[in-house]
C-alpha cells in the first residue's frame, strides 16, 4: 500500500496509458489523475457521453489531448481488440500502461439462485474480455521501454465470501492470470503486471453492493490515487507479479 506516495511533477510525461471503465468511479478519477501527471490517456468505456465528459475535463485542465475508445466488454469480439491494437499502433506506436479497471458486480445472491447468463456476463466483462484485449495489445506493450499493466482485484478475489458468486470468481481468475502473465514476461524486464485491490471506495458499485452503508465512511477515489500513480509510473519498476492494496485495511 502506497497511500503516502507523493508523485513527483511530470511523473507520467510522455507516457501513453489506457484506462478501462474510464467514464465513472475509480477509473474516471484515475484517468483524470494520470492526465494531470502528464500522461496521454486513452479513455475506454461503454458509455460515450461519460467518456466525453472526462475528455472535456482533461482538456479544460490543460492536460495532454486524450483519446476516446468506446468499447463494451460484453459484446466485443476478437476483431474489435485487434482493430483497437491497430488503431493504437498507428496513433501512438506503443503503450506504456494499462489500468484494467472496468468491472461488473453482477448480483450478491446465493449461488443456487445465481442466473447463469449473468454469471457469464460478469466473467466476460471482468476477466475474459480484458484477457483478450491484453493479448491483442501485448506487442504494443513490448514496444515500450517501461510498461506497467495493472489488473483491478478485490478482497473477494483473495478470500472467497458467501453470495459474491461470479464477481469473486472473476477476481480470483484475475489474480491467477496476473501471476501467469507476469511470470511469462519476467525475462523481458520491461513489461510488469500486477494486481491492485482498491479497497472499499465511494463509488456506484460499492453503493450497489452495500446499500445500507454510509458512503461518508469510505475513502473517495481521489484518496486512493497515490497507489494508482505509483504502480503505473516508473517508481514501481522491478515489481512484477505482485498483489497490492490501494489503502490500508479498515481498523
Ligand atoms: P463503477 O461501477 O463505479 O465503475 C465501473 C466502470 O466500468 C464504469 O465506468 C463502467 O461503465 C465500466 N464498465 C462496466 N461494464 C462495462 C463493460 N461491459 N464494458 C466496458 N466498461 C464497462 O465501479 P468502481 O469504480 O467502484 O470499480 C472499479 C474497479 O474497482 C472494478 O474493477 C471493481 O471491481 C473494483 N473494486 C471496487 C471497489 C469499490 O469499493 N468501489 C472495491 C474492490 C474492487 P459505465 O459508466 O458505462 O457503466
Amino acid at each position: 500500500c502506497k497511500i503516502d506516495y507523493q508523485a513527483p511533477n511530470g511523473l507520467l510525461n510522455d507516457r501513453v496509458i489506457l484506462v478501462t471503465g474510464a467514464g465513472d468511479g475509480i477509473g474516471r478519477t484515475a484517468a483524470l489523475t494520470y492526465a494531470r501527471h502528464g500522461a496521454t490517456v486513452i479513455l475506454l468505456g461503454r458509455t460515450i457521453a461519460k467518456l466525453e465528459a472526462v475528455y472535456d475535463e482533461i482538456e479544460a485542465a490543460g492536460g495532454p489531448q486524450p483519446a476516446i475508445f468506446p468499447l463494451n466488454f460484453e459484446g466485443a469480439s476478437l476483431k474489435d481488440y485487434q482493430d483497437m491494437a491497430d488503431t493504437l499502433d498507428k496513433e501512438f506506436g506503443r503503450l506504456d500502461g494499462i489500468l484494467h479497471n472496468a468491472g461488473l458486480l453482477g448480483r450478491i445472491t446465493p449461488f443456487e439462485q445465481y442466473n447463469p447468463e449473468l454469471w457469464d456476463q460478469v466473467m466476460q466483462v471482468n476477466i475474459n474480455g480484458p484477457i483478450a484485449m491484453t493479448q491483442a495489445l501485448l506487442p504494443l506493450l513490448k514496444s515500450s521501454a517501461d510498461a506497467s499493466v495493472i489488473f483491478t482485484s478485490s478482497s473477494v478475489g483473495r478470500k472467497g465470501r458467501a453470495y459474491w458468486g461470479a464477481y469473486a470468481v472473476s477476481k480470483f481468475a484475475t489474480e491467477g492470470f496476473v501471476e501467469v502473465l507476469a511470470d511469462e514476461l519476467e525475462h523481458l524486464g520491461s513489461v510488469r503486471v500486477n494486481s491492485l485491490n482498491p479497497g472499499a471506495t465511494r463509488t456506484q458499485m460499492r453503493r450497489s453492493a452495500y446499500p445500507g452503508e454510509d458512503p461518508d465512511t469510505l475513502r473517495t477515489p481521489e484518496e486512493i490515487m497515490p497507489t494508482y500513480l505509483w504502480l503505473i509510473g516508473p517508481d514501481s519498476r522491478g515489481h512484477n507479479g505482485e498483489k497490492f492494496d490501494a489503502q490500508p485495511p479498515k481498523a
